[in-house]
């Protein structure tokens, strides 16, 4: 088989054991002469994939009580409206840190006030705002806790005045989190924790019926809280993979060990990125993010840039071009990018400047 480096910002790379289980359950789910994608939802040993995909979640991240687990459809986009309509009564309030946050943010207007208290567009969402202040009149506060066009993420779990509402959709799972400071948190499964098809959510159950608006049935979190996720037809197939990738996340030490991997593999790319003469990074070094590693060319080399793409594609990496809206290289490091790949990467960039600079 072709061994590609993949560096996909999403759908991405995922843990090998992973899909080797999937293809398994393809064939026969768990010995029952059926595929994974033909068992009913409802039978007993699809439910204890529900349950223990549930409890593997409330595990590894160490949800406390009070918090439901809810595995929904409609990808994040879909959630920047689901938000909005269950906590927007009178105001919120948004960390406007590139596409997705703008996206969120554009929502949530269409359910009340909802306002940019901070904002990095003045230097292309190039790092995260700082000293800003949380009203403390807000219904809820928006963040993005990495920002996958941009490269740059919140890598620390903020005190907030008010609901902290996080789209991890992109750095979930890659650190600890003290979930005890967020109201809810949200992503698309398919950067670090399955393939896509599946929407995390995970909300403090106090947080919800505030609202005076009426709430559609399939767009009002209690439905799904109430029916454990099963109102209607789950998306099996990717909560299966999803199951898979936290089973190898939690065979692989769980958050504390799988943050020090990503850190060791971050490094690398970013060490080289600094020492190399013809590249330099995007992000603010502070707020570089340990997920999307975003690069362009020194002015000196800007011309360089196609021929490198070129070098790089040749020796197997996949998925290097920078967001249009950034430029250059971006390569996407999530927890189940293998640190060769990245090697391979580093050696693509030195024997690139050899021959160049
Ligand atoms: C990819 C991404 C989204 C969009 O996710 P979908 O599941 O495709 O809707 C939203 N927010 C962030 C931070 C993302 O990286």
């Amino acid at each position: 088989m072709k061994v590609a480096h993949n560096f996909n910002a999403g759908p991405c790379v995922l843990p090998k054991p992973a899909v080797a289980a999937a293809i398994d359950a393809l064939q026969d789910f768990k010995g029952t002469g059926m595929s994974v994608i033909e068992v009913s939802h409802r039978s007993k040993e699809w439910e204890a994939v529900m349950e223990e995909c549930r409890t593997l979640w409330k595990e590894i991240l160490g949800i406390p009580e009070g918090y439901k687990v809810l595995f929904l459809g409609g990808g994040a986009s879909m959630q920047f409206l689901y938000v909005a309509m269950n906590l927007l009564e009178k105001k919120a309030g948004y960390l406007e840190t590139g596409v997705w946050a703008k996206k969120a943010l554009k929502e949530a207007k269409g359910f009340g006030e909802a306002v940019a208290i901070a904002s990095s567009a003045d230097k292309n969402f190039s790092y995260i705002p700082k000293g800003y202040q949380i009203p403390s009149d807000l219904d809820y506060f928006h963040i993005t806790t990495n920002n996958t066009i941009y490269g740059t993420e919140i890598k620390e779990d903020m005190d907030c005045p008010v609901n902290l509402v996080a789209d991890m959709s992109s750095d979930i799972m890659s650190r600890p989190v003290d979930v005890s400071k967020y109201a809810l948190i949200y992503g698309g499964a398919q950067k670090n924790v399955g393939p896509a098809g599946v929407t995390f959510v995970i909300v403090r159950e106090d947080i919800l019926g505030k609202v005076s608006r009426y709430l559609p049935t399939m767009l009002d979190y209690r439905t799904h809280i109430k029916e454990d996720s099963m109102f209607n037809t789950p998306p099996v197939f990717s909560i299966f993979v999803m199951n898979e990738t936290l089973k190898w996340i939690k065979a692989n030490g769980g958050l504390q060990a799988v943050h020090k991997m990503n850190v060791d593999k971050a490094n690398l790319l970013y060490n080289e990125i600094d020492r190399n003469k013809m590249f330099e990074g995007t992000a603010a070094v502070a707020d570089r993010s340990l997920m999307n590693i975003c690069f362009v060319m020194t002015e000196q080399y800007k011309d360089k840039e196609e021929a490198f793409m070129a070098f790089a594609k040749e020796r197997g990496m996949v998925g290097i071009k920078g967001h249009r809206s950034v430029g250059g290289f971006r390569a996407s490091v999530y927890n189940a990018c293998p640190v060769d790949s990245i090697k391979a990467l580093v050696d693509c960039m030195q024997e690139f400047e050899k021959l160049n600079a």
